[in-house]
Parts: structure tokens; sequence; C-alpha cells
């Protein structure tokens, strides 16, 4: 089946919907995702999101917390692009219909975060990301120009690759004309074929045992674009949120960690270890207060000299009423782990959150393919550098929507696209899924490894440890993969171990420690030279 169309966009978080709804406005749009529309990283943000708003704060403020966070690595003027477009944006968002937190009948509840100088987080209670989805869909589903396909999964983008064999295909001057995607409930593959794609898939969180992503994380829009040619970097810098519940993603492969949010350390909680001491003392003046990333790593440390799965969070100290009354969703989401966090220490573990590193897009979200846009957290625009400020994500996915809407629309104006005959999806001479315990044995073997050796703290040998693991398990997924009917949990797999790879890789390429990567081998920043993104593009083309 082929469907042919002028936009297709991959995703419904913010990034895919808002770009959506730019588009909307001069060109019909098909959009994809994978499970219902709602499920996306963006659904469960809860802080806000950054944007100056306040006469006594200022973009220079805001551009100046962001550099600092970002360790050196940010593009200045794509911090500053953002930071000055951002306030329009959170406007639109509102005349849009967006619900945020008002401080008294008119003026918006702006609150401040880690790393801000100034209070000025937008947001909808501690549900900002929920209400963000729900005005995006309810103003697309009200477009007639866009066709949304919920349950479609996209498997491989079409270029170049797919006219000419391996061979021949050029890997430079690419263009984009679409993707093969999996109808999951119809069982089939259809070609989508389209003028410009915007890949919108998220980020990869999946790739880790703990991680505060859902399960829709897997990576696949950094895993297609590779395939394809696309150039990417940074993908070494995650960021790992210190204190998720431990276990409390474990229940299945995929479910995503509980957050014991950092107000829990604020109000006076200590980090014990399983005998019982309070190992902060070792690490940090300012204790559990440290920052997220130096707390993370004294967790790591502890944990790789104990052998343990977790340490501890204890508020025990406190009256129950206290914690009761400041944390009833932390406190109720323990007691059904069985843990009365009153009376009991509440085993904690670190969760990958966020990935800073992505396609490289430029200014108006253009790939180095022709034809091909991404937005959100799947890009890298240049905004975080080695570490990311927090709630600026939303903020760089609303600006970089817009921005790939205006690209798209001169692309567009300019007429010059062709959409060649491509092939139909070739399912000849492949089997059924027989066994699909090796797809969950394969996933659970690979957050296994990430986790213990691609992790918060990071050596050259266990650099190199993970990358021969990885290598064997990407050989056993691509024999299944040329063999067997694609199905869901296969090709997120595939684009998992893929991911996987890109993070070994561009940490592999970094020889110094730098916001969120830290190497037991180059502990030190690198002050020899230019500071450098790293970059990776694949020259070996598949068909
Ligand atoms: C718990 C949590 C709290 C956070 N809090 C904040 C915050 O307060 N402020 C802030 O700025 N940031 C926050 N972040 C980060 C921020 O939410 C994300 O970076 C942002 O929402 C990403 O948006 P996105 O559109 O790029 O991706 P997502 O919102 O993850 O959407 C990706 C979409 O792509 C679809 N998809 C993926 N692969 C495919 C495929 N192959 N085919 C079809 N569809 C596909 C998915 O189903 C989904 O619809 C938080 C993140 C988490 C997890």
């Amino acid at each position: 089946m082929e469907i042919v169309t002028e936009v297709l966009v991959i995703g419904s978080g913010i990034g895919g919907l808002y770009t959506a709804a730019q588009i909307s406005k001069y060109a019909e749009v098909t959009l994809v995702t994978k499970k219902e529309k709602s499920e996306s990283s963006t659904n469960y943000a809860q802080g806000g999101i950054a944007s100056v708003l306040d006469s006594r704060d200022s973009f220079d403020n805001h551009i100046n917390d962001t550099l600092i966070a970002g360790a050196g690595l940010c593009h200045k003027d794509i911090v500053e692009m953002i930071v000055k477009e951002g306030p329009a944006h959170i406007k639109e968002l509102i005349n849009l219909g967006a619900r945020f937190t008002l401080s008294d009948s008119s003026n918006l509840d702006l609150v401040r975060e880690g790393g801000h100088s100034f209070p000025r987080i937008v947001h909808a209670k501690d549900l900002t990301g929920k209400e963000v989805e729900r005005t995006l869909i309810e103003y697309i589903s009200a477009q007639k120009n866009v066709a949304v396909l919920e349950n479609h999964l996209a498997i491989d983008l079409l270029t170049e690759h797919n006219l000419t064999n391996l061979k021949d295909s050029p890997s430079e001057n690419l263009h984009c004309w679409g993707a093969y995607v999996l109808d999951i409930n119809g069982e089939r593959v259809i070609k989508i074929k389209a003028k410009a794609t915007v890949i919108a898939t998220g980020g990869m969180g999946q790739v880790y045992l703990h991680t505060t992503n859902p399960g829709i994380a897997t990576g696949d829009g950094v895993a297609m674009a590779y395939r394809a040619g696309a150039r990417l970097s940074n993908l070494e810098f995650i960021q790992f949120h210190p204190t998720s519940l431990y276990n409390s993603g474990a229940h299945s492969i995929r479910e995503q960690a509980f957050l014991i949010s950092e107000a829990v350390r604020g109000f006076g909680g200590i980090l014990r270890n399983q005998t019982g001491e309070r190992f902060m003392t070792k690490y940090d003046s300012r204790l559990e207060l440290a920052p997220r990333d130096i707390v993370a790593r004294a967790i790591d440390s502890e944990l790789k000299i104990s052998g343990e799965d977790f340490v501890y969070l204890d508020i025990t100290h406190k009256s129950s009423s206290e914690i009761k009354d400041h944390f009833p969703n932390i406190y109720e989401r323990c007691l059904k782990e069985g843990i009365d966090a009153t009376t009991a220490f509440i085993p904690v573990v670190p969760a990958a959150h966020y990935i800073c590193g992505g396609i490289i897009v430029d200014s108006f979200s253009r790939t180095s393919i022709n034809g091909l846009y991404a937005t959100g957290e799947v890009s890298m625009t240049g905004v975080h550098g080695a570490n990311r400020l927090a709630s600026n994500s939303l903020l760089e996915a609303l600006v970089f929507a817009s921005r790939a809407a205006q690209g798209i629309s001169e692309q567009i104006k300019e007429n010059s696209t062709v959409l060649p005959d491509i092939p139909d999806w070739d399912e000849t001479n492949v089997i059924s899924p027989d066994e699909k315990i090796m797809i969950s044995h394969g996933e659970r073997e690979l957050k296994q490894l990430m986790s213990d050796y691609v992790g918060i703290v990071r050596s050259n040998l266990r650099l190199s440890r993970a990358a021969r693991r990885i290598k064997t398990l990407n050989l056993e997924v691509e024999e299944i993969y040329k063999k067997t009917k694609v199905f869901a949990a296969l090709l997120e797999l595939r684009n998992l171990v893929t991911s996987a790879y890109l993070i070994v890789k561009c940490a592999t390429l970094r020889k110094e420690s730098r916001g969120l990567h830290y190497s037991l081998d180059y502990p030190e920043l690198n002050k020899a030279g230019k500071i450098k993104d790293t970059i990776i593009q694949n020259k070996y083309q598949k068909s």
C-alpha cells in the first residue's frame, strides 16, 4: 500500500505535534505515531517550559544560565535564538488553549528550577507535559489537512539507497522522500511518500535498565537517520536523574522508573548505602544537595564498590504527617511497592532521563539529508551542549518545530521536489517469527550492559567491553531482521542496539570528562585545542 502526502511527520510528542500544527497552516500533513497519540515523553514532563516572561528577568540571564549548564559546548547563536523566540511560542500555546498555572487572575505563575537564576518556568501544576499534549492533540484533531495514523511505526527512511544497489549509493547530497511504516494492527508495511519528512521520535532512555522515559523511547529516529546516512552528534551526553524508585520500572521490560523528586533531598532526605552509611560526606561538601550529576556519580560509585543494585533515601527522621503532606504522590507510590517511607528507607537508583545529542540540524531543523528535518529530543540543535538546563527541552522543541515549518514551507514553495518510484516493502522470503524470546532476552542484555558499562561513569575498558557485546547483539538482531516478517518489538530492539552502538561510539571519541560525560581515564576537561562536538556519520549505506 502507498500513501502520498506533502509532509510526513513521525511522532506525536511536542516536537511532532507542534510541527504538524504549524505546517497545517499551509500544507497537508500525515502524522504517524507508533502507539496511541498521547504516549510520549512529553506527556510525562512535570516541571515545565523555561522562558523569559517577567520584565525583571532578561534574555541575557537565560542565555548565560544555559551556557553555564552546557559546559562550553552550547552553540551560542542557537541558544540566543531559542531564548529570544521562546516567549512567542508560550503565547501561541496559550492561544491554542493551553491552561498554564496562574499566580493571579492574569499573570503566569513562573517558578525557579536548578541552574536558573530567575523564576521563569511556565507550568501547569506538575503536569505540564500532559497539558501541552492535550492542547496540541485537540488542535491537530480539528485540522482537516492533518491525518493522524496511530499504531504506525516508521521503520526506515526512503532515500537514494532504495533506488540503487548498495555499491552505487551516494553518501552525500542524499534526499529523503518519506518512510516505510509498519501498520501494527494491520500487520503490513506501507510506503508513505512525502516531499518533506520530519523525525520527531524523542529520546532513547530505554537503552538503559532504569529510565524515566516511557517505553516508546527506543531511539528509532536516531537509528533510522544513522542508517540513512545523516550526520549525528554528541550522543555521549546522557542526563541521569539521581533518584528513581528502585524496581519501579522492573515489572515489565519497558516500564518507566518512578521519579523521587529532588524536593525530597531538599526536604532533608539522606542518602545511605546498604550498610546504612551516609556516603555523600565522602563526595561533596553540599552533601545530598550537590548538583544532579555529582549526586548521580556518587551513587554510581557506591553501587560499583558494593556490587549492590540500589542505595537508600532516608526520610524516616521527618514526621509522618510532614512526609504525607509534602509528598502524597511519592508516599502513595512507595506504599504500592510495599515501602512505608515514614518508617522505612526508600531504595533508589539513578535513571536515564534525557539525551542532549542527536541528529544534527541547522537553525531551520534541516538535517544533512535534503527533505529530512528533525525536531524535539531526537535532534542536536546546539542548545544543550554537554548538559541540559532544566526545562529547556520543551522550549527547544517549540522553537525548532516552528522553524522546521518555515524551512519546509520554503522547500515546498520551490516546488523542485520530484518523488521517484520506490519499490514496495519486500516481504518475499521472510518467515513469520516463531520464537520472540530472543527479542526480550536481547533487550534485557543490552539494558544491563549499557547500565553497567556506559552509564554515569565510563572508562576505556568499560566502553570496549560494551562495544564487543553490542557488536554480537547487532549481528544476532540483523540476522533475525533479514529473515523474519517485521514486528514492533524486533524493530525497536534493532533501533535500541543501534542507539547503544552510537552512544558508545561518541563516548569513545570524547577523550575528556565534560558535562554529562565522565571517564575514569580522562577525568579532566580537555583544555588544549578547540572544544568540539563529536560527529558521526554512517558511510556504509543500507539499501
Ligand atoms: C518524566 C520526564 C519529565 C520531564 N520533565 C521535563 C520538564 O519539566 N521540562 C522539559 O523541558 N523537559 C522535560 N522532560 C524532557 C521532555 O519531556 C522531552 O525531551 C520532550 O517531551 C521530548 O519531546 P519529543 O516530541 O521530542 O518526543 P516525545 O514526547 O517522546 O514523542 C516522541 C513520539 O514519537 C513516537 N515515535 C517514536 N518512534 C517512532 C516510530 N518509529 N514511528 C512512529 N512514531 C514513533 C512516540 O510514540 C511519541 O509519540 C522530561 C522528560 C521525562 C521523561
